[in-house]
């Protein structure tokens, strides 16, 4: 693994030890069993030789968020077993390189955003289905075009996505707000998820927790948390 140097690799060996060890302690917590929560690390601005590291590490899930990088990094990875998981605010001009590259996308907002990653679902390379989890906004003041759908509005995306060659329902997906109560977020989170299995059992996954707010993401039933600097260290400077 030519241009790695051993310290870096040393940094990110120990940033992801600490976090799954905190993971481990936080599911003790409360009860839960570690391998109910996936950990996505979140690679975004960091270079392709920490994905490879982090994939010798033992690490599977990736999380990207803007649509060039995570080709890019797809690219340059391609021997790479790994899932990639679109993260990213998705606008619809983007969405045939995200159909074409991601796994799974966190960020499904809207019906035209369904409709664009329905239609390039086709011609990507795989005969599994896109994984598709609809972002919730979590702000009680709900403000349009900030990423997320009204909780509402939820039940009328799954069943478009529901009727949609080549998506799969697979859950939610929040991001605490800025300055918010994240427990109550991730409260909040849980119940639309518990409303929308009524209609679709097999849309289990909630997509909750960033490195500051794991504690909470994991007592409010999070299944993938996604997370970047506290393994990575503070964001490298944007590309
Ligand atoms: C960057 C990002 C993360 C990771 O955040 P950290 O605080 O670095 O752990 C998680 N989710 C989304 C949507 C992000 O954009």
């Amino acid at each position: 693994m030519t241009g790695t140097d051993t310290s870096r690799s040393d940094e990110l060996a120990a940033g992801l030890m600490s976090v799954r060890r905190q993971i481990d302690r936080l599911c003790a917590d409360v009860g839960r069993e570690p391998n109910e929560v996936t950990l996505i690390v979140v690679t975004k601005t960091w270079p392709t030789s920490d994905v490879l590291v982090l994939a010798e590490l033992g690490v599977t899930d990736f999380g990207e968020n803007k649509a060039q990088e995570l080709r890019d990094k797809r690219i340059e990875c391609n021997s790479l077993q790994g899932t990639w998981h679109f993260i990213g605010q998705l606008q619809t001009n983007k969405a045939a390189l995200v159909a074409h590259n991601a796994d799974v996308v966190h960020s499904v907002d809207r019906a035209r955003v369904v409709e664009a990653l329905s239609r390039h679902v086709g011609d990507r390379n795989s005969e599994r289905p896109l994984d598709c989890l609809i972002q919730v906004s979590l702000d009680p003041e709900f403000r349009a075009g900030r990423g997320g759908v009204e909780p509402a509005e939820v039940s009328a995306l799954a069943a478009q996505i529901d009727d949609s060659a080549g998506l799969r329902l697979a859950g939610v997906m929040g991001v605490a707000p800025v300055g918010a109560d994240a427990r109550q977020a991730f409260s909040s989170l849980r119940e639309v998820s518990l409303r929308l299995r009524q209609d679709h059992p097999s849309a289990t996954w909630i997509s909750a927790g960033m490195s500051g707010d794991l504690a909470e993401a994991i007592d409010e039933g999070a299944t993938h948390l996604r997370v970047g600097s506290a393994i990575l260290g503070s964001r490298a400077p944007l590309r």
